[in-house]
């Protein structure tokens, strides 16, 4: 027999932005097409009208695109098993729902969501769930109870109904999940009788995944563990549809649990807890809040891919900085693991230091150059350059280079206080002020000169080192931070130093 071409898909509803666990199974739905050379689809499943939120779609495919996890076949990019969006292949669904019923798999439900509510109700009030199927189905007002011509004069007084699978009683269904191993379930004990077909005329997720997977030829279905309840029928679907023969291969991938206590990693645990957990930051249409997202907190694409890649799968060696190409040549499913991953704010730093460290000074100032201009600050790219070379090192991302850099670029306007009241005594602003004089004289302006001009000066003078050096990083910096004090006053330049120090006698003295 000749091997399936494989074809994955990411079928995301846009419901809200893509939270980092949505990214991960489009990752290792990529990843697996990669591998085995196969296609890599995005199908919007946007059936539920109630839930779509305007910007959703354009949201997910932006995130993919920022990850570099390019679809082969989707919406804006079509493809021979199109359309791509479900809202648009509405049309179709509706004959595989008649042949179910036909078939005696599904049938007519003309229950009012009032009367379904009544009897949840009723329900729990005797400490019970309500459920529509095996054991209530047989009372209820369906084409299971009512006779034939019951059913047609309802349909044709235009009254509202749903069609839904007729779940087979007391079944196992057995299913080899490509992670899991192979995982039973029982119809009576676990399965209700899902609605297949709205009375919207809209599919359901159910019956449009399940003949969207066939239509499309799937080859393996890879989506998140709390997809797993739906895969038996689904499973069923494939048989009452007499598609067992192509029904694709399933794999359920771990929860992303939280970086501290129990449970999944949820949409609000990044507010709560301070890191990112969408791709890119979302401003909610409705409520105008706004959430971080990687990109916007300065991450690396690669930096994400790659901590999410070890989320819930591992090469099985020692190794964990993998290019999104390298990931695509070594992934395979026997390698994700079947517990929850949990998720470490830190280690995602980390991660993203590795990048940073990785991109050349020229790169980063390339990077470093919008924030430079959001603060109003004019730099030469030799200077720029210059500034990134040095504090590199102190840097996980570009916005460090900032926090870790700006008095390079912009003069003090306060001096640190407790610095002041420790350093600064009365004969400073003379000190500094013959210091100036020494300064001026200095003609290669270089680290190395400033400090021999500097330490001849000081012998001569007799004065003790940290009677000056701190004073002068202060009347340069602010305070008491920054790299060599040399190195500063030649990444300054000579006026600039000098005018720092002069404005530093001034000030200092007054405050
Ligand atoms: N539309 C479903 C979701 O939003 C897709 C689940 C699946 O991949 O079957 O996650």
């Amino acid at each position: 027999m000749t091997e399936r071409k494989v074809r994955v898909r990411f079928a995301p509803s846009p419901t809200g932005p893509l939270h980092m666990g949505g990214v991960r199974t489009a990752l290792f739905n990529y990843l697996f097409a990669k591998k085995h050379n196969g296609d890599f689809i995005l199908r919007i499943e946007d059936t539920d009208q109630n839930r779509f939120v305007p910007g959703a779609e354009e949201y997910i495919i932006e995130s993919l695109n920022w990850c570099g996890l390019n679809p082969e076949e989707g919406p804006g990019i079509g493809g021979e098993f199109g359309p791509y969006r479900q809202s648009e292949r509405k049309e179709l669904y509706k004959k595989y729902a008649d042949q179910l019923v036909e078939s005696g798999w599904a049938y007519f439900a003309f229950d009012t969501p009032e009367e379904i509510d009544a009897l949840r109700k009723e329900a729990e009030a005797n400490k019970e769930t309500f459920s529509y199927g095996i054991g209530t189905r047989k009372n209820l007002n369906n084409s299971l109870k009512l006779s034939s011509e019951e059913v047609q004069q309802k349909i044709d007084a235009g009254e509202n109904y749903v069609i839904r699978f007729k779940m087979p009683e007391d079944k196992d269904v057995t299913e080899e999940d490509l992670i899991r191993g192979s995982v039973t379930f029982n119809t009576t004990k676990s399965l209700d009788d899902k609605v297949l077909f709205k009375s919207d005329g809209m599919p359901t997720y159910h019956l449009a995944n399940v003949v969207d997977d066939h239509l499309m030829e799937i080859s393996h279905v890879i989506r998140g563990e709390e997809w797993l309840p739906s895969m038996p029928l689904h499973v069923l679907l494939y048989k009452a549809l007499g598609w067992e023969e192509t029904k694709p291969k399933f794999a359920h991938l771990p929860l992303i649990l939280k970086p501290v206590g129990k449970g999944k990693l949820s949409k609000r645990d990044g507010d709560k807890l301070g890191f990112p957990v969408f791709p890119l930051k979302w401003s909610d249409p409705k409520s105008g809040d706004v959430s971080r997202g990687y990109r916007e907190d300065g991450y690396f694409p690669g930096a994400f891919i790659n901590l999410l890649a070890l989320l819930g799968w591992n090469p099985g060696t020692e190794q964990e900085f993998f290019s999104l190409d390298e990931l695509g040549k070594i992934f395979s499913l026997d390698r994700v693991v079947k517990s929850g991953s949990r998720f470490d704010p830190e280690k995602a730093k980390w991660f993203n230091k590795h990048y940073f460290q990785g991109k050349s000074v020229e790169e980063l100032s390339e990077l470093f150059k919008p924030i430079l201009e959001e603060k109003g600050v004019k730099a030469s790219d030799k200077k720029i350059n210059a500034v990134v070379a040095e504090i590199k090192e102190r840097c996980e991302f570009v916005s460090d280079i900032w926090d870790q850099g700006y008095y390079f670029f912009v003069a003090p306007k306060e001096y640190d206080a407790k610095t002041v009241k420790k350093r600064w005594k009365e004969d400073t602003p003379n000190k500094l002020a013959e210091i100036v004089n020494m300064f001026e004289s200095v003609e290669k302006w270089e680290a190395a000169s400033i400090k021999d001009a500097f330490s001849g000066f000081m012998n001569e003078k007799e004065w003790g080192f940290g009677v000056v050096m701190n004073p002068l990083r202060l009347s340069l910096v602010g305070g008491n931070v920054g790299p060599d004090l040399f190195v500063i006053c030649e990444l300054l330049g000579k006026a600039e130093a000098i005018a720092r120090i002069t404005s530093a006698i001034e000030n200092i003295s007054k405050q």
